[in-house]
């Protein structure tokens, strides 16, 4: 088993129901945080208008996922909303060693997965105002068919029923706000010691400090 203790970079996961804003949040963090680097999953469902691959996610067929599952190739895989996604392995563990912090937008299994191989991931899920806000911002977003926002829907409860196992919470109703909550947990995760050691190793050993004292 692996874990990134001893790594300058930090391993994120954001997590929400269909339409609570967590791709947009993630977008306006990242552009404020060009260290962060968002992992692009592979998935099988079809790309939405706008959607580019390799940019939103690496769109694939179902034969070709499964050949990548079975040849290890994902740190985690799950099957959300009829459709499979998956975080490549080696991107991940590539950009981990550099140093890099690294934002995943997984679903829930997805983020139970890699906690078991990353332990100090930090999970943050988000939650909508309410599920009638939920449904308003799907229809509003107008990128999916109308059964597939009922099928969203219908999964959010079970989805949400989760957000106890994270460590964080933000309830995504004013957007500026939600926003400065996950940028101050992004930046409060870069203050850890572990972290803090391992970006600033000769300040440290200067000034005698050891990972033990900790
Ligand atoms: P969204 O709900 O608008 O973000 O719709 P998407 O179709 O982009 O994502 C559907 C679900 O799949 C969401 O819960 C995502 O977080 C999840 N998801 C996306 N990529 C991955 C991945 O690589 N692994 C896992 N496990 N889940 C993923
Ligand atoms: P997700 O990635 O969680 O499925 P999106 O980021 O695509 O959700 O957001 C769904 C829709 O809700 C988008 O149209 C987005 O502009 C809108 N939205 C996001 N956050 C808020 C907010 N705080 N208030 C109102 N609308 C929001
Ligand atoms: P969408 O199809 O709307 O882009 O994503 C639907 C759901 O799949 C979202 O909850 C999203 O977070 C999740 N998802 C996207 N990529 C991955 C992935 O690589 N792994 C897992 N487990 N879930 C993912």
């Amino acid at each position: 088993m692996h874990d990134d203790n001893a790594s300058a970079g930090s391993l994120f996961m954001v997590v929400a129901p269909s339409g609570a804003g967590k791709s947009t949040l993630v977008n306006a963090l990242l552009a404020q945080e060009p260290a962060l680097k968002l992992s692009v999953s592979y998935t099988t469902r079809a790309p939405r208008p706008g959607e580019q691959d390799g940019r939103e996610y690496y769109f694939t067929t179902a034969d070709d996922f499964m050949r990548r599952r079975d040849a290890g190739e994902f740190l985690e895989s799950a099957e959300v909303h009829g459709n499979y996604y998956g975080t490549s392995r080696v991107m991940i563990a590539s950009q981990i060693k550099s140093g890099s912090d690294v934002l995943l937008e997984i679903d829930w299994q997805g983020a139970h997965q890699v906690k078991k191989q990353f332990s100090h991931a930090v999970g943050i899920f988000i939650l909508p105002p309410s599920i009638d806000a939920l449904e308003e911002r799907l229809k509003k977003r107008g990128q999916d068919e109308p059964h597939v926002i009922t099928r969203r829907l219908l999964a959010a409860g079970g989805e949400i029923a989760h957000a106890g196992d994270f460590e964080y919470v933000i309830i995504n109703q004013d957007f500026a706000r939600a926003l400065s909550e996950l940028t101050a947990i992004v930046q409060a995760t870069r203050c850890r010691f572990p972290q803090q050691a391992a970006r600033n190793a000769s300040l440290f050993a200067q000034l005698g400090i050891h990972a033990a004292l900790n």
